[in-house]
């Protein structure tokens, strides 16, 4: 291990920060040097209270007291007062006719001030100064600068993110003093010299300095790239290690005659796209080869993936498994598993299948946790039908049933194959290489695999998360569908919108009402008060705004018997308005719902907005979305009308990226990325470069381990992280 000293062995520290340590999952010296600042303040622009003269545009750090209203005694109006100090000296505040400011912080707090110093010698006050709350004060060390005195370089503090029980002056103090205690003496950097050296990166004992007490902005900034460029490294080695194992394992090798796969497309009621075609011909030559594929297809919702999945299960079902060395020939061929992200979708996959497969003589089964079914039924060979699980299993296991479609219940340990060769995960990001590991279970070879997402990435992200998989774009839409009209929706405009849903409703088309995302941990679960809002709206719009139309509500809490039963009303169009939340059904198909109307949009990533109203791009009929948002704020309303003009989803996640940041927009978390490694996922060159090294390192060494232990070391700690959810 690169520092595998508790940090107990170098320092003493009480038990309460060694609790609030635990809590961030620092325990070792090695985890302490790489816990690193969130940001740096710069305080070169910050007075000291003691110095301020009237007049002046002052701002100033401190602690807030005596806080409290009144009302002045001449005119009556509120005023709000407290005090500001910060060791030098104690300044009282005053905020006219802003009474809440003294309810909307607290005594104690720590903040920045900045405003006009007014009143007369010996009664000087900050007026009206704005507020911004910190974590902790960044002076600390610098008494200095309290008292007045010029500093020259040290104006760059680094700020920790903190927890209860530790603040990020503690940190920054503790660190240091590992800094004293010659912590850095006997340091190895990780990554090979040359590396660093070809993209002018310091290596990690300055580093390691530069970015926990920058004397200059710029060594803080080259320190964090050589950070960021190690997290994105080591997640580069690790998706180069996942391919290669699954380059070197045996899989099925799939031919297919182009005669028999023209007649089989010929029978779709449109003719393919472009890239469609492509695609698939892409997909096939994968086949062909003798590794396993692992491709992503990324396509907007309607851009019509599931063809693309059918036409290339066709191919793999019609083809037989290898011969056995001298054993009889064996029975059924190779196997297809297609797995969806929930119920209403694999039905909706299975009734698609069933269209594309009724003239051959080959079975489709369906496995969700509420039943099984399969394709044809004996009694009626036009229909499907219901049987049990057991019945279903044995198909699957014998090679009787070749194409198998599911939820989460296809990966159940019961669920075995004869000849699965072929994986395809709809909509599901986090179903990644161990998936398909489980799936293949017993069976010697790998399945090829084909992950598809209706979700753009930019592609710096995709290279990192997806750095395991090849990357195909479905980016064009079939002929006729008509570009949505987007109108974003301020505050007090709502009337001219439900006036238009209303005249649409009343020519038969239907609507979609998406409820407000609340805030949650994870964001692709829903929680109770997500229910609540999709239940409330659905009766606001019922009393207020469309009482003479159906309206439904559809939520994460319900059973998926009665999501079922909505999205069927709803498709059949017993229902007109559905108010639903942003994560359910994401691909659900209903070509007469037109209208989409997306609350709280401002919530949302723009990427994310353009996949929600991807879904009323589906008939002939001229979409709507209506953008809907509270907000006042230029800015909001600026980044949401890039709605309204960008071609295509990869245009908008692209300036997601840019403009709030990927955490954000992608779920914090969810990436398993840092805060810095998805600052570095803003630099393509960064990511590129990673990647690049990372491949030749995994290429060229046969065992890694051996030659890069604190490497390997580094990539085990990553875990199984990258795989979005
Ligand atoms: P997604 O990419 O969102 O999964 P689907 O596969 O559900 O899209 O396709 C959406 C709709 O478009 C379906 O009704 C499908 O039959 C239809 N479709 C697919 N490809 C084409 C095409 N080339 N031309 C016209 N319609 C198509
Ligand atoms: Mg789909």
């Amino acid at each position: 291990m690169q520092f595998p000293d508790q940090l107990s062995v170098h320092l003493k520290i009480d038990i309460a920060h060694q609790k609030a340590l635990k809590k961030l999952g620092v325990e070792t010296v090695g985890d302490l040097l790489y816990y690193l600042p969130a940001r740096y303040e710069d305080i070169s622009d910050v007075q000291s209270v003691g110095g301020l003269e009237k007049g002046q545009e002052a701002v100033v750090y401190g602690q807030l007291s005596g806080l409290k209203t009144r009302k002045a005694w001449k005119s009556r109006k509120p005023i709000a007062e407290g005090y500001v100090e910060d060791g030098s000296a104690k300044m009282k505040i005053m905020w006219f006719n802003q009474p809440y400011i003294a309810k909307m912080y607290s005594d104690g707090m720590y903040v920045k001030l900045a405003g006009k110093v007014a009143g007369s010698e010996g009664k000087l006050y900050l007026s009206n100064p704005e507020v911004e709350p910190l974590d902790s004060l960044p002076i600390d060390r610098h008494d200095s600068i309290f008292a007045g005195t010029e500093q020259q370089d040290d104006t760059l503090y680094p700020v920790y993110r903190e927890t209860a029980g530790m603040t990020s002056r503690w940190l920054y103090h503790t660190v240091l003093k590992l800094f004293e205690k010659g912590a850095l003496e006997t340091l190895i950097d990780p990554i090979p010299s040359e590396i660093l050296k070809k993209y002018n990166l310091p290596e990690l004992k300055v580093a390691l300095v530069w970015v926990h007490s920058p004397k200059k902005a710029k060594d803080a900034e080259a320190a964090r790239k050589r950070f960021a460029f190690e997290e994105v490294f080591y997640i580069q080695i690790q998706k180069a290690q996942e391919r290669a194992a699954v380059s070197a394992a045996q899989t099925y090798t799939v031919k297919t005659d182009p005669k028999h796969l023209a007649a089989f497309t010929s029978r779709f009621p449109f003719a393919l796209t472009a890239a469609q075609d492509s695609a698939i011909q892409t997909i096939l030559t994968d086949f062909s080869g003798n590794r396993a594929m692992s491709r992503l297809l990324e396509g907007d919702v309607g851009s019509g993936k599931t063809a693309v999945a059918a036409t290339t299960a066709y191919a793999v079902v019609t083809s037989r498994p290898p011969e056995g060395l001298g054993k009889k020939i064996e029975y059924g061929n190779l196997q297809t598993a297609y797995m969806a992200p929930t119920e209403i979708l694999a039905k909706q996959h299975f009734e698609s299948f069933i269209e594309y497969f009724q003239h051959l003589p080959i079975s489709v089964g369906l496995i969700t946790g509420s039943g099984c079914m399969k394709f044809p039924s004996k009694a009626d060979p036009a229909k499907p039908t219901k049987i049990s699980k057991v019945q279903l299993l044995k198909w699957v296991k014998n090679g009787e049933v070749p194409i198998l479609i599911g939820t989460h219940a296809l990966i159940y340990k019961s669920v075995e194959f004869k000849h699965l060769a072929y994986v395809i995960i709809d909509e599901q990001h986090r179903f990644g290489t161990n998936q398909r590991k489980q799936l293949a279970k017993k069976d010697a070879r790998m399945p090829h695999l084909l992950s598809m997402t209706a979700t753009p990435i930019p592609r710096t992200l995709a290279l990192t998360i997806y750095g395991d998989l090849d990357i195909t774009l479905l980016d064009q839409m079939p002929a006729g569908r008509k570009p949505v009209k987007t109108t974003i929706v301020g505050p007090g405009q709502s009337k001219e919108m439900y006036d238009h849903v209303e005249s649409e409703l009343a020519d038969g088309r239907q609507a979609y009402v998406i409820c407000p995302r609340i805030e949650e941990p994870d964001p692709t679960k829903e929680n109770a008060l997500n229910m609540k809002s999709v239940i409330a709206e659905a009766k606001r719009l019922k009393s207020d705004v469309f009482p003479t139309w159906n309206i439904a509500a559809l939520h994460g809490k319900m059973t998926p018997a009665e999501k079922d039963k909505i999205m069927k009303q709803f498709s059949e169009h017993q229902i007109d308005v559905l108010v639903a939340t942003s994560v359910v059904e994401v691909g659900v198909n209903v070509p007469n719902a037109t209208n989409i109307i997306i609350e709280g949009a401002e919530r949302f990533g723009l990427a994310q907005l353009h996949q929600l109203r991807g879904r009323v791009v589906r008939g002939t009929y001229q979409p709507y979305c209506f953008a809907v948002t509270e907000s006042k704020s230029d800015k909001t309303r600026d980044r949401l009308k890039a709605l309204a003009t960008a071609k295509n989803g990869f245009e908008l996640a692209e300036h997601d990226l840019q403009f709030r940041g990927s955490g954000e927009l992608y779920g914090g978390k969810q990436s398993g990325l840092s805060d810095l490694g998805m600052e570095a996922i803003r630099n393509l060159k960064l990511v590129e470069a990673a990647r690049t090294e990372a491949k030749h390192l995994v290429d060229t060494h046969s065992d890694l381990s051996r030659a890069f232990p604190l490497i390997v070391e580094k990539v085990a700690r990553l875990g199984e992280v990258l795989h979005m959810e």
